[in-house]
């Protein structure tokens, strides 16, 4: 059997000279790195929609086979070569040209709506060093690799959206806080003397009751590339500014296709909507305690969107560790791994332990202290005799 042809990669030549156009970031448009050709991307009439999910669940195959990177051919030079795991948008590696093959050559479920980077890679890059001068505690030899670090790298990460109508029938219990008097016996300069103690107690009533929630654009990130902390905490996204997906904000940058499949990713949407549910039920019970026995959740109307969000990753290596930044590629906020130095925490620990020595040599020469021993004492005065 012979390999099966490579498939061509798409890559979108300039009208002027035919080099690869390169996606400019918070432009709009695809620019000639050659001759400096603009050609902008046209907005598209088409709304982004959201999908049925069950619908879509139903239609998708029942063992998700796991497919190998396809071969390819540039466009370009007409290398064959293979995008890494997991991406279909990259470059060439002999040439460098974009490449970019359809998402559906490795996924089901292809992704219908995209957010453009808006920060570019020098913009990406000062973000970047601010964050590394800024950290607290980083070895000094870190501060001063902020000048010397390597090439970000631009990817669109693939993300599931839910929307959901959700009705929660529960059954719980409403505690009300009440006090009762109650006389004990405490030693009182060595004696035993009856004394009347206020004692806080909680009234539990049994309820039952029903919320209703509709949620909106629930994200949960679908690449294990990244650690879900660091997914979660890139955001708030501008998902209002979803454009319909288009490969042509592909060209140049990197894209991953969805490593967590689309019943997984609600599974971890429910998770977050149920945290928000258990609010919703404690303020429904009142009172000044609660305790939930039991809840079952209906989703109706469940629909989704599978988008791809922009991300700049600055990987690098200090003192043969690697740690891994990464930045939104919207807002320029920043998460990432970080080293510290062990001599600064130990330098300001012993500096905050002078402050504190300092501080209680002045509290002892003060009526402060005075004043807390004192009520520290009167609780001593009265321990409640154990039966
Ligand atoms: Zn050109
Ligand atoms: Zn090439």
């Amino acid at each position: 059997m012979s390999d099966p042809a490579p498939i061509p990669a798409t890559c979108f030549p300039c009208g002027q000279c035919g080099s690869s156009l390169r996606f400019v970031p918070g432009g709009g448009k695809l620019v000639c790195p050659h001759c400096g050709y603009e050609n902008p991307i046209a907005d598209s009439a088409e709304p982004v929609v959201e999908y049925d999910f069950h619908r879509a669940l139903e239609k998708l195959p029942l063992t998700p086979h796991e497919t190998a990177p396809p071969e390819i051919q540039c466009h370009a030079c007409g290398a064959r070569f293979r995008l890494g795991k997991f991406l279909h948008a990259g470059r060439c590696p002999f040439c460098g040209s974009p490449a970019v093959i359809a998402a559906t050559l490795l996924r089901p479920i292809p992704p219908r709506s995209l957010l453009p980077f808006v920060i570019d890679q020098a913009a990406a890059r000062q973000v970047f060093r601010k964050w590394l001068k800024r950290l607290w505690f980083a070895p000094s030899a870190l501060k001063r690799f902020a000048r010397q670090e390597g090439l970000l790298r631009g990817i669109y990460l693939p993300y599931w959206t839910f929307d959901s109508h959700t009705e929660t029938r529960y059954t719980g219990a409403r505690g009300i806080i009440y006090h009762e008097i109650r006389s004990v016996t405490v030693i009182e300069n060595g004696r035993p003397v009856r004394r009347q103690q206020r004692v806080q107690k909680i009234r539990w009533q049994p309820v039952r009751g029903r919320v209703r929630r509709f949620f909106d654009d629930v994200l949960v990130g679908a690449s294990h590339t990244f650690s879900r902390q660091i997914l979660d905490r890139l955001g708030p996204w501008d998902l209002e500014n979803l454009v319909p997906y288009d490969e042509k904000y592909l060209s140049g940058f990197d894209s991953e296709v969805y490593q967590t499949g689309l019943a997984q990713g609600f599974e971890q949407a429910r998770l977050m909507m149920d945290r928000i549910i258990d609010q919703d039920i404690r303020f429904d019970i009142g009172g000044d305690l609660q305790q939930i026995h039991s809840k079952r959740t209906r989703h109706q109307r469940t629909t989704f969107k599978h988008c791809l969000l922009p991300v700049w990753i600055a990987a690098y290596r200090y003192q043969n560790r690697s740690y891994r930044v990464v930045i939104n590629g919207r807002s320029g906020r920043v998460q990432g791994q970080r080293p510290y130095s062990l001599l600064k925490i130990l330098t300001a620990v012993v500096a905050a332990v002078a402050v504190l020595a300092g501080t209680g040599y002045v509290l002892y020469k003060s009526d402060i202290l005075r004043e807390m021993q004192t009520q520290a004492g009167a609780y001593e005065r009265y321990p409640e005799l154990a039966k």
